[in-house]
């Protein structure tokens, strides 16, 4: 069977990387599979789309935004009619299950109607001016170019939540996909151009984020940066971007904390502690990798959730059956077996997984078996560091107090969530838990769209994705003064009775 060979897409045009230098997507459920061969671009590459983008913004910025937002329209209507085919495309490159995968691209989905609808709101303020005879007012305007670095775990939300605000506040975009993942992110901007997107207006170029990445950030002419990885490399970004006074947001890395107190309904946290530790493999910015339990049902929570685990169905996430596929690569998986031997050694109790699975059916694989730690201490490197693997550790606690003590004492702080049938524990939890999003009675993973999205601490720096923060973020406020008085009015010195 002959590979497809998939291309970058600059200046309205599907083309080679300069270097004609390319690379392969695997699938990790059987890295035999080839999912297709992908441009390894480099800086020459980046520069051309930002070149084309800075050129398309002229007229893009001009387009009146309820046009922009018809193309966004279409472009959704396409993901729609597409929704199978691409949801599995994503199983076989990315490896997570198909009602997972399906979930995703929903996600771009229900993030394209969001946005198309904005096209016709984008609202700025009007407001007195104190001087007689001005008007005052506020109008958003776009940006420029925009560049756009995405993970692996999202791969068409992520980069959707970027592309269709960035467009319909009128800014071009640059957008690197990561790696293990550039296919979905080619769906989505396939789509775009089948849905009227102009030359320019969009350009994909994939690659390597220490070459296209970095090309990227130190761009004199890229405006914002908007960046979704891991702590580490967000920081580089952030360094990066502020050399030339870009926009900047970075949703980084979690430690996402479930609290179950002794009043909680045990059957529906129990099914909330197994989705978020492992769906997506645990892969998930907002995984759960920390449950923190009340002492009084402690033990009765911990059996439950290893019997559970041990019984979770690991496999492809092409066959329905499956309920957690593989990791994404070698090296998540090789993180996966060192934290085993971290909490080992650390004292944790290990009560199920900690291997790699080695059987016909998944050697081939990066598949890892679902890990429960009990005994855990808030101080261990396993309660304390992002895994991003099916690993999760169980704490106990005394009381509330002592459980958001526990839940904040981390450095990131993106999501968390309790279970508890007191109002009053809820409310000071809601409260007290330093995290972008918290949820009750209900597991750390399930953001909607319009909502906003994002973190504290090492997880963000201020900004959020999702319905109205990501047009703060794609915009910048112009303030406008209209003094139809016909003389020189002079604010704060004249002062009319
Ligand atoms: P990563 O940081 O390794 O890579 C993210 C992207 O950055 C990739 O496209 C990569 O090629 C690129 N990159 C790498 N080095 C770069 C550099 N020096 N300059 C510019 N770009 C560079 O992260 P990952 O492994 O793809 O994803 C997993 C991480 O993402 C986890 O830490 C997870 O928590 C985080 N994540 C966060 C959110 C969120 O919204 N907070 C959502 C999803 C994932």
């Amino acid at each position: 069977m002959s590979r497809k060979i998939y291309q970058n897409l600059i200046d309205g045009e599907w083309v080679d990387s300069e270097s004609g230098n390319t690379f392969e997507n695997l699938n990790p459920a059987d890295t035999r599979e080839v999912i297709g061969t992908f441009q390894r671009s480099g800086r020459g590459d980046v520069e051309r789309a930002v070149e084309a983008a800075k050129r398309a913004f002229h007229r893009w910025r001009l387009t009146p935004a309820p046009r922009r937002a018809e193309i966004l329209l279409r472009a959704t209507q396409l993901l729609e009619a597409r929704k199978e085919e691409y949801a599995r495309d994503m199983t076989r490159e990315m490896g997570k299950v198909l009602q997972e995968t399906r979930g995703d691209v929903q996600e771009a989905i229900d993030t394209g109607y969001y946005f198309a609808g904005e096209g016709r709101r984008l609202f700025g303020a009007t407001t007195p001016s104190e001087l007689p005879n001005k008007f005052a007012m506020t109008v958003r305007a776009p940006l420029g170019v925009c560049g756009m670095i995405t993970p692996w775990n999202f791969p068409m939300a992520i980069p959707s939540w970027k592309l269709f605000p960035a467009l319909v506040c009128g800014n071009t975009c640059v957008i690197k996909p990561a790696e293990d993942t550039p296919l979905s992110c080619t769906n989505l901007v396939r789509t775009l151009v089948d849905a009227g997107v102009p030359r320019g207006v969009v350009n994909l170029v994939t690659g390597p984020g220490s070459e296209v990445g970095t090309a990227i950030t130190s761009h004199p002419d890229v405006r914002a940066v908007s960046f979704t990885g891991s702590t580490e490399v967000g920081r580089k970004v952030g360094e990066a971007a502020a050399g030339s006074f870009k926009h900047c947001s970075l949703e980084m890395g979690g430690k996402n904390p479930i609290i179950i107190l002794d009043d909680a309904n045990l059957d529906l946290a129990l099914d909330g502690a197994l989705w978020a530790g492992f769906g997506t493999s645990g892969q998930r910015c907002t995984a759960a990798s920390r449950i923190i339990v009340q002492k009084g049902v402690y033990a009765e929570f911990l059996g439950r959730l290893v019997e559970r685990a041990g019984t979770l169905r690991v496999g492809n996430g092409l066959d329905e059956s499956t309920e957690m596929g593989p990791q994404i690569n070698r090296q998540q998986v090789e993180t996966s077996a060192r934290y085993v031997e971290v909490g080992r050694k650390e004292g944790a109790k290990m009560l199920c997984g900690g291997e790699r699975f080695g059987d016909d059916a998944r050697r081939h694989g990066w598949f890892f078996q679902p890990t429960v730690f009990g005994e855990v201490e808030r101080g261990m490197r396993i309660a304390q560091e992002e895994i991003f693997g099916p690993v999760v550790s169980v704490m106990a606690c005394n009381d509330l107090d002592d459980a958001v003590a526990i839940a904040n004492d981390v450095v990131y702080g993106l999501s968390s969530s309790i279970y508890t049938r007191d109002v009053n524990h809820a409310f000071r939890a809601m409260r007290d838990l330093h995290a972008g999003i918290t949820y009750v009675n209900a597991p750390t993973i399930g953001a909607e769209v319009h909502l906003p999205f994002g973190g504290t601490k090492a997880t963000g720096n201020g900004h959020r994705e999702g319905g109205m923060g990501a047009i703060e973020f794609y915009t910048e406020w112009k303030t406008l003064y209209i003094d139809y008085s016909d003389r020189l009015q002079r604010a704060q010195i004249d002062r009319p009775e």
